[in-house]
């Protein structure tokens, strides 16, 4: 079965087909830097690394834009009431972002594009609207006249027969009942930041940002534009409806939206103030941010996910059977041969993983085939029917499930050990129990410990763990 996707425009599932069958053009809504991002808008980044992960196990190349929202009404809030100018104020939190992006192993976007670097090309897709008749002004704002654009709704699945022609709202973010005409440029206001166009001075709405940088960078029609299920309405439908009446052209071929992360049923969200924040969980409770991406990536994209402190309790413990096993596989002492029928059970494992991702990323299922691979390849290695020549196929396994989940590398604490650190140190510690000298042998294992680094010498060699 070919790499498919639910398609929101569709309502369907569709196979996947680029208009370059070997480079997928791709677009994903960004952060607003107003503050920390928290683990719900974390859920919808993992998604996209997610994605941009599965479309390179197919073969594909990616040019993936994404933005950074650095201007908007609560930016504007936030720094007027801090004192601070729009870039100080935003660049704390651009760089609080792109490191969390990090710690959380989310692959870069070939392209991030800050918002406020491309407000004159905004101010000339206005322009060409404005001379097309899809606008209107009133008190120094521009319009976008919703009823000039028939295809209005087709995203959202909506139908907006009804609404009041002429009525308009200023702010970015709004319900489906409020559909209205929308602000492309918002007049200037005393005191806040303003930038002087060839319509006018003013500031960009939210929406018309990420029209511009997607067809400035990848084209008229993208292959690929993805976001958070909130961001259906109003965002992408007016994104739609800017973009067409621009072009003329459609304007992504595949729509994809991810599923809120959830706490006791209602969406984390700033507002709600139900929010963990990477630091929150890492710095001050300990989780390690692999056990974050780990629960993240586990439940399909489409499906809500609840938050729990036990559910990332039950992720660290799914990461660690996981490495333990491939400790024991990497350090077995095995008999020689070939078991085929674990040959053949590793070689449909990798099959079943990939299948269930090229399923529009069914990661639940995904993982259910490496944990069955895990338990029988434990319980034959309990039996000693598991063979040399069975290594490698079965660590190939854990291969392709850490290209994609890569969670197995545990990150380095703040100033810890590195991975080479410690593998230097073990080896000291062997050569010096060789030399007979127990005494240095002992001391390179307590320190080790008081790294948190706890060795473990079994009859297949040294293994290690961080505690
Ligand atoms: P914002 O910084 O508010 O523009 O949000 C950035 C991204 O996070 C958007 O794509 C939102 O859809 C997404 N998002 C916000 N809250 C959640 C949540 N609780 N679960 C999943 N995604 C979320
Ligand atoms: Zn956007």
């Amino acid at each position: 079965m070919p790499l498919r996707f639910y398609n929101t425009l569709t309502q369907q599932v569709q196979p996947f087909a680029p208009i370059d069958p070997d480079v997928v053009r791709m677009y994903t809504c960004g952060p607003t830097v107003y503050a920390f991002a928290h683990i719900g808008n974390f859920r919808t980044f993992v998604f996209y690394d997610l994605l941009r992960r599965v479309l390179r196990l197919n073969g594909y190349k990616l040019h993936h834009v994404m933005n950074i929202t650095d201007v908007d009404d609560k930016i504007i809030r936030n720094a007027v009431a801090q004192g601070k100018s729009l870039s100080d104020y935003t660049d704390t939190y651009t760089k609080a972002f792109l490191d969390d992006c990090a710690i959380l192993r989310l692959e870069r976007p070939e392209r991030i594009a800050r918002a406020t670097e491309h407000i004159v090309e905004m101010a000339a897709a206005i322009s060409e609207l404005e001379q097309q008749g899809h606008t209107y002004r009133s008190d120094g704002s521009v319009y976008f006249r919703i009823s000039t654009f028939p295809g209005y709704g087709k995203l959202s699945h909506n139908d907006f027969g009804g609404m009041v022609a002429g009525a308009r709202v200023d702010v970015d973010s709004y319900e489906k009942s409020d559909a209205r005409d929308f602000a492309l440029w918002k007049a200037p206001k005393p005191g806040e930041p303003s930038w002087d166009t060839e319509i006018g001075p003013g500031r960009p709405g939210w929406h018309i940002e990420c029209s511009v940088m997607a067809i400035e960078f990848l084209g008229n029609t993208l292959d690929i534009h993805a976001g958070g299920v909130d961001l259906i309405f109003p965002h992408h439908e007016n994104e739609i409806a800017q973009s067409e009446a621009l072009t003329g052209k459609p304007f992504a071929h595949y729509w994809l939206h991810s599923e809120f992360l959830l706490v006791d049923g209602q969406k984390m969200s700033k507002s709600l103030g139900n929010f963990y924040t990477l630091r929150d969980l890492c710095q001050e409770r300990g989780h390690s941010p692999e056990s974050i991406r780990y629960l993240l990536a586990s439940v399909p994209y489409r499906k809500g996910l609840n938050f729990t402190m036990d559910g990332l309790k039950s992720a660290a413990t799914a990461i660690d059977r996981l490495r333990n096993f491939k400790l024991r596989l990497e350090s077995a002492k095995l008999e020689a041969g070939l078991n085929e029928r674990f040959a053949t059970a590793s070689a449909e494992a990798r099959k079943a993983f990939r299948e269930a991702l090229d399923d529009d990323l069914n990661t639940a299922e995904a993982l259910a085939a490496i944990f069955e691979f895990v338990r029988e390849a434990n319980t034959a290695m309990d039996n000693g029917d598991f063979l040399s020549q069975n290594r490698a196929s079965a660590l190939a396994v854990l291969q392709d499930f850490d290209s994609f989940f890569d969670v197995l590398t545990p990150t380095a604490p703040a100033g810890g050990l590195t991975e080479a650190d410690i593998d230097g140190l073990i080896a000291e510690r062997t050569a010096a129990k060789k030399a007979r000298d127990f005494a240095r042998a002992d001391g390179v294992r307590a320190q080790l410990l008081e790294q948190g680094i706890i060795l473990e010498d079994t009859k297949d060699g040294v293994r290690w763990k961080r505690k």
